[in-house]
């Protein structure tokens, strides 16, 4: 008897793939050219490609637990996320950056009530949110406030990477930090002017902004 993720992986195959296979086939001959980097935390709730309506080839992926990016450090250790940081700008040169943090995180609330003792890795990998929290008790309020400047912190830490300053500074690259909130299904994205998470809904732009019209590959403009 197949097991459910069998099932799955022969409907992949069968259903969906001869539906899109044209551009699977695109993606393999000319590459991948993702126009964005998305910095998202593991959540299984947080879905990139539903948020943000995007395909195959769209999005060049990074997700950890709270969606943090470590310091820049030269300490030439195996860091995923700072690989994967490293590959998509100057590899892939990518037009944008986004950090999407979300409501409810467990991250951020691990970082107040503290891991378990033998997670000694993310004990160590919840330090890089210490500088959001709040000297608080963790309440509902409390908890959404450091989502949101834990999106911040790590969009700061970003421009400590000599490659992001670079290609910010010469326009070529944006960074949007996001804060997703599940129950309302709705993104706030922050904005460095206002210096305030803003609903999408009433937003002007997904970045932290004000950026030149962003132009895609189709030549759309997207004001
Ligand atoms: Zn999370």
């Amino acid at each position: 008897m197949p097991d459910d993720l069998l099932l799955r992986l022969r409907d992949f195959h069968e259903d969906y793939f001869p539906r899109h296979q044209q551009r699977f086939q695109d993606l393999v001959a000319q590459g991948q050219h993702p126009k964005t980097l998305f910095i998202g935390c593991s959540d299984s709730r947080l879905v990139p490609y539903l948020l943000t309506g995007a395909a195959p080839g769209d999005l060049f992926i990074v997700r950890n637990v709270g969606a943090f990016v470590p310091p820049y450090d030269q300490s030439h250790g195996l860091h995923g996320t700072m690989a994967a940081i490293e590959f998509a700008v100057l590899g892939l040169k990518v037009e944008r950056i986004i950090v999407c943090g979300h409501s409810h995180c467990g991250a951020i609330r691990t970082a107040y009530e503290g891991a378990p003792e033998e997670a000694v890795a993310l004990k160590a990998w919840l330090r890089l949110a210490d500088e959001a929290l709040l000297p608080v008790q963790p309440s509902p309020e409390a908890l959404c406030r450091t989502e949101q400047r834990a999106v911040v912190l790590q969009l700061m830490r970003l421009m400590d990477y000599p490659m992001v300053r670079r290609a910010v500074e010469a326009g070529h690259l944006t960074l949007h930090g996001w804060h997703y909130v599940i129950e309302q299904g709705e993104v706030h994205v922050f904005d460095a002017v206002r210096g305030a998470f803003v609903p999408a809904s009433e937003s002007d732009h997904s970045g932290t902004g004000p950026y030149l019209p962003y132009v895609e590959h189709d030549g759309q403009v997207l004001e």
